[in-house]
């Protein structure tokens, strides 16, 4: 192989690449273990490059390192700021925490806590008797434990109750809910036996009366969350499937997802299924997000009958399922807040309730001001739609306004991408080839920074 001259030139070009050193200085900012792996990487590529039958330079090395180099810094969670008006929006966090919800983290998170310690008796405690308390005195279940979110809270519900057992679940509820949660992988997953029940659009009491063995373990009823059966439906109600599985001896869980609390009945969440209804109708089980229209943090809650819980607290799974001091401490202020009446006090209600008049004016007067600081873009406020999101409330739009961004020169998705990539990012949707941001999600507070990073941009 020595005399193949390709080989040869090869060798010269490898030979003439910067050693790892001289790449190192380049990238002091970075600690000392990642520059090695940044600078390691960089000449790896230059070498693809040059095996490629490329020629690259010492600067197009260094630039290379740089370009890692800046991916690195990315790597790091970081606020985003969320203008696509999508409320609950599960790749950007799902829900902002509000102020005595985050006091609540701070206070535990820096130090020792009783998470897990009775103060009075001085021996290990119930980490869920504090939220035990208020999911209670809010849903009217005798008693609820908590898990990391509600996907975990369905999976050691049904091993817990249904090992080994059969579980009906109508046809028009055998939902997906986004990122592979669904309802027959989990239930096959628990242990139990998925038996299907009536048809996609209707299924009647007569259908659960005639799946019923001596094998069933109970009925899943399932909040399908994320789309509308419209319609010829129908589906069965709680309080009829109540009475049958207690007639039948099977169990009645419900999955309710968005798990919304209100029993006012009014409002933006007028379509969703209230847990205390499900509860007081008997339902046995009720599964919720802590983190859809509960406000709160990541966490799932399992609310019901107190024999039942007890069991399901007892389960293996449930030491693998368990949260955090921070996430409990952060959903026993956001149930706090819902127990006093303080609502409005959650960023995810505040954003819900805030009208089309008021972000009209907001985003009439942040057009103005950019207007004015714009050379050739075109900023103009507009009327939009805003959604729940997080699979809440699918045919709920909330009417919202925008701020509309064009530029001769610059193409929408090169702004949205130069708004994605700022250090304090922006995220917003494109419609028509023109940047909506919506500021039904964005904080009064943070309209400045859109504002200069918009002028930095396309200025
Ligand atoms: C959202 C949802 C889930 C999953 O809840 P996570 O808290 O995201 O795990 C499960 N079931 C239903 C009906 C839902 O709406």
């Amino acid at each position: 192989m020595a005399e193949d001259p390709g080989n040869e030139a090869l060798g010269e070009r490898f030979r003439a690449l910067p050693p790892v050193d001289r790449l190192l200085a380049g990238l002091s900012d970075l600690p000392h273990l990642v520059a090695r792996d940044v600078a390691r990487s960089a000449l790896d590529r230059a070498r693809a490059l040059i095996r490629a039958g490329g020629q690259i330079t010492e600067d197009g090395v260094a630039d290379i390192a740089r370009r890692l180099a800046d991916e690195h810094s990315l790597q790091l969670m970081t606020p985003v700021i969320n203008a696509t008006g999508v409320m609950i929006h599960t790749n950007l966090g799902r829900v902002p925490l509000g102020e005595s919800q985050l006091e609540a983290v701070r206070r535990v998170a820096g130090g020792y806590s009783n998470l897990e310690f009775d103060l009075v008796g001085g021996r290990r405690g119930d980490r869920y008797a504090r939220a035990r308390r208020t999911i209670a005195a809010l849903t009217g279940a005798e008693s609820a434990v908590v898990v990391n979110n509600n996907a975990a809270a369905v999976l050691v519900t049904l091993s817990a109750l249904c090992d080994a057992k059969e579980v009906l679940v109508s046809r028009g509820e055998l939902i997906e809910i986004g990122d592979e949660f669904r309802i027959p992988d989990v239930t096959a997953s628990s242990g139990a036996r998925l038996v299907e029940v009536g048809t996609t659009n209707r299924t009647h009491l007569s259908d659960y009366e005639r799946a019923i063995t001596p094998a069933s373990a109970a009925i899943l009823k399932v909040h399908p969350s994320n789309y509308r059966v419209v319609g010829f439906t129908s589906a069965v109600t709680t309080k009829d499937l109540a009475r049958l599985g207690r007639g039948r001896g099977v169990l009645l869980i419900y999955d309710m997802g968005s798990g919304s609390l209100d029993d006012a009945n009014e409002g933006w969440t007028a379509g969703e299924p209230k847990v205390s209804h499900a509860i007081e109708h008997g339902a046995d089980i009720v599964t919720f997000s802590g983190d859809k229209l509960l406000g709160g943090p990541q966490a799932g809650i399992i609310a019901g009958r107190k024999d039942l819980i007890d069991r399901i607290a007892r389960h293996p799974l449930m030491r693998a399922v368990r949260p955090g001091k921070m996430s409990l401490a952060a959903l026993e202020a956001t149930l706090t807040l819902h127990l006093e009446g303080r609502r409005n006090e959650l960023p995810l209600w505040r954003m819900a309730s805030a009208t089309a008049e008021h972000l009209e004016e907001r985003a009439t007067s942040l057009a103005q001001v950019l207007s004015e600081r714009l050379n050739d873009a075109k900023v103009e406020a507009r009327l939009v739609a805003a959604v729940a999101g997080g699979g809440t409330l699918p045919d709920t739009e909330l009417a919202s306004w925008a701020i509309a961004v064009t530029h001769p020169e610059i193409g929408a998705a090169e702004i949205q991408r130069a708004l994605r990539m700022r250090a304090r990012p922006v995220v917003g949707r494109i419609e028509d080839d023109v940047v909506l941001l919506d500021l039904r999600t964005v904080a009064p507070e943070e309209e400045a920074v859109v504002a200069d990073a918009l002028v930095e941009i396309l200025n």
